[in-house]
Order: structure tokens, then C-alpha cells, then sequence
């Protein structure tokens, strides 16, 4: 009964290993084959046109906020209850960032609260110019009625789906652009496939898979078309926009395109982890999660809210109860709002209700493919313990 259980963790085979070393062989470990291929990979599993590889989700919502021209004075629209970088992504490009609250059954961003906070924001004349819905834990977001919001509203969505890579929104994968204009997926090692660090940005517009992979590399082309006159020599190229370097190495493609041989086997491990944990859990003081039958989850996490009335304890004696006990346990997430950077903006307390009620009662317990029932069962046995009167 000893050794921590993390919250999440790669699964990492010899194939893997493997890939890996066969690039450190070849004559290229960086801007070699291994990208390319991995992006085809990507984009032939989620029916998009392109698929743009990078070194992080981070940087992929960055290039996709530019490429969908954000700039200072635009307002970029996110939801509280997801990583910082979902919303950090607007003030890279200098614009302001508000938050939308929470669904309380799926904690995604509520379409009813979008749609009011539009209807105020058309009458105020402060629209935003893109909308970053985000999957959290794998389930999908509400994609047709947001999408049919930017319609009447006039806003870009980019999905931040670094939770969701091998789900499925209404029996098409996540990641297809359906319903937006870039999908952004994360393989940092506790997301579902891993490069260790590394993100993918898709989209089926061919003039924003351009500008995105220009970004990535410094704004620089080698593309005759894309030059201001005709090159210099076979030495040339063009610097043509303030780009970036964040580019993905072939070592870290390698990595991801062996992983996304057994995507579909890690998504379905962790559907079966998720449909035990239902059953154990049943009895607990404790709402499991909640599935629309729109989406097929990747199940990135596995988050449990407390009925704090029914267990006599508060949220954080659980919590470090739990912990104490070796469960790796997390919370995701604080309401990016209450961050200080972010109150310091004037955002306070009372702005997203439901994403702060949220935060006051969720847990994350143990998800990964690697998880064993022997574990699982140490962990409800620990939350009964933790929960108990
Ligand atoms: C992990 C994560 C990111 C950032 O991913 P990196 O690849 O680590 O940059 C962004 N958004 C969400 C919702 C995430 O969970």
C-alpha cells in the first residue's frame, strides 16, 4: 500500500522508445520527416485539411489567436475553469480576455451564458473577435449551438481541445473543425498521447494553416509566392512577418506518431477506468461526472465534486486527506479569473458563480491508461476514509 498514485501519466511502450531512437540516428532531428508525417497523422484521423505541429498547445493558441488576427483592443472570450493558457493566448496578441461561467452539469462554458453575454455586449458595442471554447476533461462543448452563435455574432472559435484528442462531438472526431475555425491539441506526457511536450493546431482553411505555419518559424518562407520580389539566389529566403520559433522536433513527432497507434486503445482504457470508477463511487458523497450523449469524451480527467453537506469535512481536509494517503489527487482548475495576474486586471469574486462553486467542491482522482483496479480500488478506499463522518 505504498508509492504515490499520480492524477495522470504517459504510457510509454518500446515502439516508442524506439521512434525515438531511430530519429537520433537519422541525419535530421528537427525540420526533418518525422513532422510532416505526424501532422498527416493527425489530420487524417480528424478528418481536417491541416495540421499544424508546434512545441507546445500554448504556442498553437498563440499562433491561432494571431492567425485569426487578435490584436490590441480585440476582446477574446475563454471560460474560468481551464488552464491559464487558454486565456493567456489573447494577451500575448494584446487584447483583453473575459470569461464566460460554467454549465454546472458538463463544467464546460454554458451556451446559455454565452448568448446572454453576447446579447449585452452587441447592445455595448464590445463583441469578441474569437471565442476559445475548451473541452474540459475530454467532453466536448456544446460545438453547433456556439458555432451557430459566431454565425449570428460574428466570431472566430478556436477549440482548445488539449483534453480531448480520440473523442468524438455528435459521432465525428474532435479536431475535424466542424463547428470552428482552429482545433488546438496538447501532448504534454499527462494529456491523452504525449511528445513530451508539443501541441497541433488544426484547422480547414488553407490561408490560416499558412499564416500559422509561418508564426511558427519566425515569419519566414522559402515560398517564391509568398515573397515581396523574386530570390536573390538559391541561399534565399524571406523574413515577411514577426514570427516565432515554435517549432516541434522530429524527436518529439517520432514520439507522438508512434502514440497515435494506440489512441484509440488509450481512450478506451480510459473509458473503462471511468465506467468503475462510476460504479465504486456509487454511494459516496460525491457527484461523478456527468456525460452529454452529444460526445464521446476523451476522458483526460476524471473530476468528482464533493457534497460537502453530506460529508462533514471541508473541501480541502478531502483533499489533503486524500493526498496524505498517496493519492496524487489535483483540482483543475482554480477559476483563471481569481489568478492574481487576473485580478489585477478588476476581475473579482462573484464574476463566474458557477465556475467558483465549482472550484469549491471538484477533485480530480487518478485517470490514466496505466491506472490498475488495484489502484483504483485503493483510491475509493481512500476517499470513503477521507469522506467518512
Ligand atoms: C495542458 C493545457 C494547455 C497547455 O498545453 P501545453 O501543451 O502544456 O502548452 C492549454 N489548455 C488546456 C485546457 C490544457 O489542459
Amino acid at each position: 500500500m505504498t508509492g504515490l498514485i499520480p492524477y495522470g501519466r504517459q504510457d510509454i511502450s518500446e515502439a516508442d522508445i524506439q521512434a525515438v531512437i531511430d530519429v537520433l540516428r537519422s541525419d535530421y532531428l528537427t525540420q526533418g520527416p518525422a513532422v510532416p508525417a505526424f501532422e498527416k497523422s493527425l489530420a487524417e484521423y480528424c478528418g481536417a485539411q491541416h495540421a499544424v505541429a508546434v512545441n507546445s498547445a500554448t504556442s498553437a493558441l498563440h499562433i491561432a489567436c494571431l492567425a485569426l488576427g487578435v490584436e490590441p483592443g480585440d476582446l477574446v472570450w475563454t471560460t474560468p475553469i481551464t488552464f491559464v493558457a487558454s486565456a493567456n493566448c489573447a494577451l500575448y496578441c494584446g487584447a483583453h480576455v473575459d470569461f464566460v461561467d460554467i454549465d454546472p452539469r458538463t463544467y464546460n462554458m454554458s451556451v446559455a451564458r454565452l448568448a446572454e453575454k453576447l446579447a449585452q455586449a452587441e447592445r455595448s458595442g464590445k463583441l469578441p473577435k474569437v471565442v476559445i471554447p475548451v473541452h474540459l476533461c475530454g467532453q466536448p462543448c456544446d460545438m453547433a449551438a456556439i458555432h451557430a452563435l459566431g454565425q449570428r455574432y460574428g466570431f472566430k472559435i478556436i477549440e482548445d481541445a488539449s483534453h480531448a484528442i480520440g473523442g468524438q462531438y455528435r459521432g465525428e472526431p474532435i479536431g475535424n473543425c466542424r463547428y470552428s475555425d482552429i482545433t488546438v491539441f496538447s501532448f504534454h506526457p499527462v494529456k491523452i498521447i504525449t511528445t513530451a511536450e508539443g501541441g497541433m493546431a488544426m484547422t480547414n482553411d488553407a490561408q490560416l494553416a499558412k499564416r500559422m505555419q509561418l508564426l511558427r518559424s519566425h515569419g519566414i518562407t522559402r515560398d517564391v509566392n509568398e515573397m515581396t520580389h523574386a530570390p536573390e539566389g538559391s541561399w534565399y529566403y524571406q523574413q515577411i512577418d514577426l514570427g516565432y520559433n515554435y517549432r516541434m522536433t522530429d524527436l518529439q513527432a517520432a514520439l507522438g506518431l508512434s502514440q497515435m497507434q494506440r489512441l484509440d486503445e488509450f481512450v478506451s482504457k480510459r473509458h473503462a477506468i471511468a465506467k468503475r470508477y462510476d460504479q465504486l463511487l456509487a454511494g459516496l458523497p460525491v457527484t461523478a461526472p456527468w456525460q452529454h450523449p452529444d460526445g464521446y469524451s476523451g476522458l483526460h480527467l476524471y473530476v468528482i465534486r464533493l457534497k460537502l453537506d453530506q460529508t462533514g469535512k471541508t473541501h480541502r481536509q478531502v483533499f489533503e486527506a486524500l493526498r496524505a494517503a498517496g493519492i496524487g489527487v489535483n483540482l483543475h482548475y482554480i477559476p483563471v479569473h481569481r489568478q492574481p495576474y487576473y485580478e489585477g486586471m478588476g476581475f473579482k469574486a462573484g464574476h463566474c458563480p458557477a465556475a467558483e462553486q465549482y472550484y469549491a467542491e471538484a477533485i480530480s482522482l487518478p485517470m490514466y491508461p496505466g491506472l490498475t483496479e488495484a489502484m483504483q480500488d485503493r483510491v475509493i478506499e481512500s476517499l470513503q476514509l477521507a469522506t467518512a463522518r
